[in-house]
């Protein structure tokens, strides 16, 4: 049964949505609005103004205003304190965000919950401690060239700039946390371009940035549509640092873009993240593992299991366990806390996911189980399991972003190293045994930004977080945010 909606979420759902420009909320110049859709029902749920170049430049010059005037007068500590306070408001305001997000996005309530909120809360807190802790280094200098001349020489990290943040739909908060938190802990200012899809949580957390007393022009938030507002953001030469994370295809378009005027760029891009699961594991754990790598948030996760490799004498187990949980999993709206399976983001992804379903089962793969829609209103695809797959298949190369897992079985460690790592892709992996012989030995041999021990998709804002190969080009949390968000400037001096 589905929670009851708080009062104020109602309200806001239902008020006008202007862009957040220098504090003020208001119309795009060009008066555009489009709608922003409920998932479970298919139906309109609120308007949102569409920005156009005109507003991404007033944006633009709003943070350059502000980074040059009332944020480059806050200290270290001032930051960290704003940024705590921001932490509070979010956490005082949850329910009302939880419950926005999954009206925006589809997703279950104990996931907007636990993650957009809670996760965002532990994240922004954690990155806010890093305003007062960012250090340069002092160097000495092996310069001999004048007789008897001393130096000093040290490094000093600084603001980047001015941020240009493009954000997807599938963690629509956290996402927007992920690129504004840091970006201010290091002094510099921002404007966020949400997903077209889910711009909703963005502009509350636009506003409650100003009422934990950010100044205005420090965060300012461009909805519309990504070929428009995001690739007018992605071109801004008043922009000195994209921070985007998405599509690698979009990916590649911001990373021309910021080439042509040279702007700092961090790509966090798409996956197809192999789940490996040798013959010593525990195969109830095992199973249960990789269930929840490829279904958690309906797989809509750039870094879901979707490539489940198996050692052959476990395969037919696992499978069975995998049919058994998916067949198990209740489906239906994200407001609904029992619903375990939710619906996609869109008629247009459920679309894609189901055609790439049917174009496995042409190509002679067998369909485990699930393989179709679900009910009749929403966007709700059931949860899929796919064998007798070749490694050339679409559904075996290409990132489906809906939650269905393809299994293949192997024999040889050295073989499932080349089918781990025969991807475009390289985000993330998971091994699933209990011989640490055998997993200190895989861990260096897979490509991948992040590798799971007995878990997957556990993030945490102390850790690294990126690509290797097309899956981007940077990390995000952790000390590698500061350096993402700092341009470091050596001194030398001669005395
Ligand atoms: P997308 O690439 O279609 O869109 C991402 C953002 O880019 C949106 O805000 C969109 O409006 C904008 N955009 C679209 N076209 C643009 C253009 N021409 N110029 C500038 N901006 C443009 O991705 P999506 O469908 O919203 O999200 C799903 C993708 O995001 C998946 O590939 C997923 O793997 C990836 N993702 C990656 C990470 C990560 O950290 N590696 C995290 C979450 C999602």
């Amino acid at each position: 049964m589905s929670i009851a909606l708080d009062p104020r979420v109602a309200a806001f759902v239902q008020a006008r949505h202007g862009l957040l420009i220098d504090g003020q909320s208001r119309p795009a110049l060009s008066g555009s609005e489009m709608p922003v859709h409920n998932p479970a029902t298919g139906e309109e749920l609120a308007r949102v103004a569409v920005a156009g170049k005109a507003d991404v430049d007033q944006a633009v010059a709003a943070a350059r205003r502000a980074f040059e005037g009332s944020w480059a007068a806050q200290r270290p500590a001032d930051r960290e304190r704003l940024l705590l306070k921001l932490a509070d408001l979010l956490e005082a305001h949850g329910e009302e965000l939880a419950q926005l997000e999954t009206l925006n996005n589809g997703k279950s309530i104990n996931l907007s919950r636990a993650v957009e909120v809670g996760a965002g809360v532990e994240y922004t807190r954690y990155m806010a401690g890093w305003a007062t802790k960012i250090e340069g280094k002092s160097l000495d200098l092996s310069i001999g060239a004048i007789p008897g001349g001393k130096f000093r020489a040290y490094t000093v990290p600084e603001p980047v700039g001015v941020v240009g943040a493009i954000v997807p739909w599938n963690f629509p908060l956290m996402m927007a946390l992920w690129k504004i938190v840091p970006a201010l802990a290091c002094g510099c200012t921002i404007v966020l371009k949400p997903a077209d899809e889910t711009p909703l949580t963005a502009l509350r957390l636009g506003q409650l940035c100003l009422e934990a007393g950010i100044p205005a022009g420090v965060v300012n938030i461009v909805t519309g549509i990504g070929a428009e507002a995001g690739a007018a953001l992605a071109a801004h030469p008043g922009i000195d640092k994209l921070a985007f994370t998405g599509s690698t295809p979009v990916g590649k378009l911001i990373g021309h873009a910021a080439v042509e005027n040279m702007t700092r760029f961090t790509l966090e891009l798409g996956g197809k993240s192999p789940v490996i699961v040798l013959d010593d594991s525990a195969l109830d754990s095992a199973a249960a593992g990789a269930a929840g790598a490829i279904f958690f948030n309906q797989g809509q996760v750039c870094t879901a299991g979707s490539r489940l490799y198996v050692q052959r004498k476990s395969f037919d187990q696992v499978l069975e366990r995998l049919h058994g949980i998916a067949g198990s999993l209740a489906i239906g709206p994200g407001l609904d806390p029992a619903a375990q399976i939710n619906p996609l983001i869109s008629a247009k992804q459920q679309r894609r996911v189901l055609g790439m379903i049917d174009s496995a089962r042409a190509q002679g793969a067998s369909v485990i189980c699930g393989g179709a829609a679900h009910g009749e209103r929403g966007f709700f695809v059931k949860p899929t399991v796919i064998a007798d797959v070749r490694p050339d298949m679409q559904v075996v190369r290409e990132e489906i972003f809906g939650p269905v897992l393809v299994a293949t079985p192997f024999d040889e460690i050295d073989e499932v190293v080349g089918l781990a790592n025969d991807s475009p892709y390289g985000l993330a992996a998971s091994i699933w045994s209990n011989d640490l012989k055998q997993i200190m030995g895989l861990i260096p041999r897979l490509k991948a930004g992040t590798v799971w021990v007995n878990a997957h998709n556990l993030l945490d804002p102390s850790m690294p977080f990126g690509g290797f190969k097309q899956s981007g080009i940077g990390r995000e949390m952790g000390h590698a945010a500061i350096e993402a968000f700092t341009e470091n400037k050596s001194v030398c001096i001669a005395y």
